[in-house]
């Protein structure tokens, strides 16, 4: 016996020492009372058996007093009082009739209860010890040291069969005793380690929070408690599972996926599945973690009724039925500990998640971002980095407040849901994505010094995003401008490298949008002009600093200008001559178009008016560019109105343009407002046809009278390119819809003749004339209505010449 479990016995032992007594005082009494009731067994005078037990009690409970006392001697002390058990025993036999001794059973009993009191250890030494002493009685009878008595009337048993029956019997019965107690002990020394080691499971996986630390106990655990060498643990959610960990096995994949339908199959039971084969196709996950497994044990995981995961062992197909049990029972406490855990672990990952994530697109947001860069900049200061850089990519959505006001707040953030989703289809596995607000986005990547990889990952971008979106059922689109900054420039922390690719972002807006531009320290002043030009614009109106130019539209068959385009121009008195790409956008920005464009459509019609009275054509038409701010604006259907009775204007010689981007943000409210326009009478015109992702079903959606093919497709004259395709397309698109189309951006004759020949309707450009003042516009006007009415007076002049000529000739004839 080793030193350990000696002292577990005698732990064991000393908790129960009442017992001994209580069975001492009984043995006491039963041998007492047995003379007492048949005196003739006894062979000497009772006062000494009296006396002898006397002391046997009195010993007992002196020593018991002192065991209890000492913590030194407490193990010999209890041995001795055993054996002095033995010996009261012994005595107490023999002089009752030993062998035949009913006093004899009471050593069984003695055995018995040592063995089940302490352990079946102890039990045997004590056997040994009472059968050393049996064999003293014995042999003590056969000498006769005392007179023999019958017992048993009639019945004396030789002594010469007695020391082998007599013993055999003893120890049959003492090994019985001690191999039940020894399973006993097994069972419960095994189920003692179990709670120990869920005990200590639960401490373990208390201190740790991440799931997948957390299943690497539970499968050590398992490993080291029941020898499961090959395992692993899911967790799922939403359906799907995810490998938390995995002991001796391959790669797993790290993605979620379809539950394995064995996993399935033990959620639907609610309880631990043992698998005798399975269907590697219908359990991929098992296949690749347990190769050429066959016995495998299921055992779910479930917290608030609701499945967590599931923790798959292979097993030696080989153990006993009863230790099974026990395993599978254990597996099953294991799970639920794990289970809980688990589910706390999330719970506490959501709750670090909302400190970290951006709760509606799941991307990291500002403070994570901020963090993860200050990190990055920490870990490789910009000095100590000769080869790579850390730069950051801004994005922010072109005109998402429009998405956002019209199609409403739900479609806003699932196109927001959407673009993050693009966004991390595009970028590499390790850049860091985050929204940092709003339509605001960044990328945290790094980079060579000449910053290719980013150029191209915004080149990217740009175009990826552009593409429609399916958000609440309907398609939305969106732009994306991009600012790149990166530590290659002189940075004072973090926050200056996220401010440096915002400036590059808005640089990017100011370009016309849709693009990106990687900063350069000179883009601060250029913002600060911007932002100036965007104070003075409000001003130009009331300062009188615009004034319009007009364009001729032409019929491209006859070559006679049809209408005329308006088009706005801006007398700085400091900047001088501002053209209309370089601060409509501003004024759409802040509000300044919506005066602007009242202005330019008064005016225009005003124009047109002083045209008409100056004598020229009636029929002529007039574009006015209009921005979509501008339609969206309440009230503009009655401003249309009612500049046109002020001139007193045919509403069908106005045509309003709107560029095909901007409609494309259209909503049900623009289109109702197209639809009072040209209730007015008042045609709708898309400018810049082919720039945007119209589609044929936004044709049939939109109140359109006349299409703009935007110049790129007209001045490209590759014979057999995209362009001509597209302008052909287009042009055909038209014809066919009833539509009238106007070619942009004319600058040659070949490509004049080429939209003539695809049966363009009309055509504007260089090639026709620059746009000019309004005087001008007039003086061709009337010199165009001059040079008509000569040729037209000069036409009746020769008809009149002929008829004259047959004057003179007819009476010539007559004569001839
Ligand atoms: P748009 O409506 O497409 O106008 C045509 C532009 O192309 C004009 O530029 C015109 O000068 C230019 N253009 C005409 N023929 C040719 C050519 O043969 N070659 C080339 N390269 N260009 C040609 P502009 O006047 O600078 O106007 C630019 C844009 O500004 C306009 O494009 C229009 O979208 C916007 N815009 C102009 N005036 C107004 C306005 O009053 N209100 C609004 N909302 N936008 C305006
Ligand atoms: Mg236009
Ligand atoms: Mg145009």
């Amino acid at each position: 016996m080793t030193p350990t479990a000696d002292r577990a016995d005698y732990a064991v032992l000393n908790d129960r020492m009442g017992y001994l007594l209580a069975l001492r005082v009984a043995i006491a009494s039963i041998t007492l009372a047995w003379v007492t009731f048949r005196p003739e067994t006894l062979v000497i005078p009772f006062t000494t058996l009296a006396s002898w037990t006397a002391a046997y009690l009195v010993v007992s409970l002196a020593t018991e007093l002192v065991r209890r006392r000492t913590t030194v001697l407490g193990h010999t002390l209890l041995t001795a009082l055993l054996l002095i058990d033995g010996v009261y025993l012994a005595a107490a036999t023999y002089v009752t009739g030993g062998t035949q001794s009913p006093v004899r059973f009471l050593v069984y009993l003695h055995v018995v209860a040592v063995t089940l009191l302490a352990s079946y250890r102890t039990g045997l030494k004590i056997a040994l010890w009472h059968s050393l002493l049996l064999l003293v009685v014995l042999y003590a009878e056969a000498a006769q040291l005392l007179p023999a008595v019958d017992v048993l009337p009639g019945q004396a048993i030789a002594f010469q069969r007695m020391p082998v029956l007599n013993v055999t019997a003893f120890w049959l019965f003492a090994l019985a005793t001690s191999l039940f107690s020894a399973m006993n002990e097994r069972e419960l020394r095994q189920r003692r380690a179990d709670l120990q080691a869920l005990v200590e499971l639960g401490a373990r996986l208390d201190d740790v929070a991440d799931p997948t630390r957390q299943a690497a106990i539970v499968l050590d655990g398992l490993a080291e408690r029941f020898g499961f060498e090959r395992s692993f643990v899911v967790g799922a959610s939403d359906d799907r599972v995810v490998v938390l960990g995995a002991r001796q096995t391959p790669e797993l994949p790290t993605t979620s996926q379809e539950p394995d339908s064995i996993v399935r199959r033990a959620w639907d039971r609610h309880a631990l599945l043992p698998v005798r084969s399975f269907d590697p196709a219908a359990n991929p996950l098992t296949a690749t973690a347990l190769p050429g497994a066959s016995h495998v044990l299921v055992s779910p995981m479930f917290a608030d009724g609701r499945p967590v995961g599931a923790i798959v062992v292979e097993h030696r197909a080989r153990r006993i039925l009863g230790v099974e049990r026990r395993v599978a029972a254990m597996l099953g406490q294991f799970a639920s500990i794990a289970a809980l855990n688990l589910r706390n672990a999330v719970l506490l990952r959501h709750v670090r998640d909302l400190a970290e994530r951006d709760s509606l697109t799941g991307a990291a947001n500002r403070r994570m971002f901020q963090l993860s860069l200050e990190q990055v900049l920490a870990a490789a200061p910009p000095a100590r980095r000769p080869a790579g850089v850390t730069a950051v990519l801004f994005i922010d959505l072109d005109d998402f407040k429009i998405v956002n006001d019209t199609l409403g707040h739900a479609a806003g953030d699932g196109l927001l849901v959407a673009v993050t989703r693009r966004i991390g289809d595009l970028v590499r596995e390790t850049d860091l994505v985050a929204r940092l607000g709003g339509d605001e986005f960044a990328i945290l990547t790094d980079d060579d010094v000449d910053l290719s990889r980013s150029r191209a990952m915004a080149e990217r971008l740009v175009r990826e995003l552009r593409a429609p979106y399916l958000v609440t059922g309907q398609q939305v689109t969106v732009t994306a401008s991009i600012g790149i900054a990166s530590t290659t420039d002189p940075i004072d922390g973090a926050a200056d490298l996220v401010r440096n690719a915002d400036v590059a972002m808005y640089m990017a807006k100011a370009n016309g949008k849709a693009g990106f531009a990687v900063f350069d320290p000179g883009m601060h002043a250029a913002i600060r002009e911007r932002h100036e030009l965007g104070v003075e614009v409000q001003r130009a109106v009331e300062l009188a600093q615009l004034r319009l130019v007009y364009q001729p539209i032409v019929a491209l068959e006859t070559g006679r200008t049809a209408g005329v385009e308006a088009l706005v121009r801006w007398d700085h008195p400091d900047r001088g001559l501002i053209q209309p790409g370089e601060f409509i956008e501003i004024a759409e920005e802040n509000g300044a178009i919506l005066p602007i464009g009242r202005w330019v459509l008064a005016e225009a019609c005003r124009e047109l008016a002083r045209w008409d009275a100056g004598g020229t054509r009636s029929d002529l038409f007039l574009c006015v560019n209009v921005s979509a701010r501008e339609i969206q604006e309440p009230g503009f259907v009655d401003g249309v109105r009612a500049a046109l009775r002020e001139c007193g204007m045919d509403a069908r010689r106005l045509l309003l343009e709107i560029t095909e981007t901007a409609l494309l943000r259209a909503t049900p409210g623009t289109i109702a407002t197209l639809n009072d326009l040209r209730g007015l009478g008042v045609r709708m015109v898309i400018d810049d046809f082919g720039t945007g992702y119209f589609s044929l079903s936004h044709l049939r959606q939109f109140p359109v009278d006349a299409l703009k093919v935007a110049s790129e497709f007209v001045q490209d004259e590759r014979a057999g390119s995209r362009s001509t395709a597209l302008a052909a397309a287009i042009i055909a698109l038209g014809g066919s819809l009833g539509i009238e189309t106007v070619a942009e951006g004319i600058e040659t004759e070949a490509q004049s003749a080429r939209m003539r020949e695809l049966g363009c309707v009309y055509g504007q450009g260089f090639h026709f004339a620059q746009p000019m003042s309004g005087e001008t516009v007039l003086a061709e006007l009337i010199a165009d209505a001059d040079r008509l009415a000569a040729a037209e007076a000069e036409a009746i002049e020769q008809a009149r010449a002929r008829v004259d000529r047959r004057r003179v000739l007819t009476p010539r004839l007559a004569m001839g």
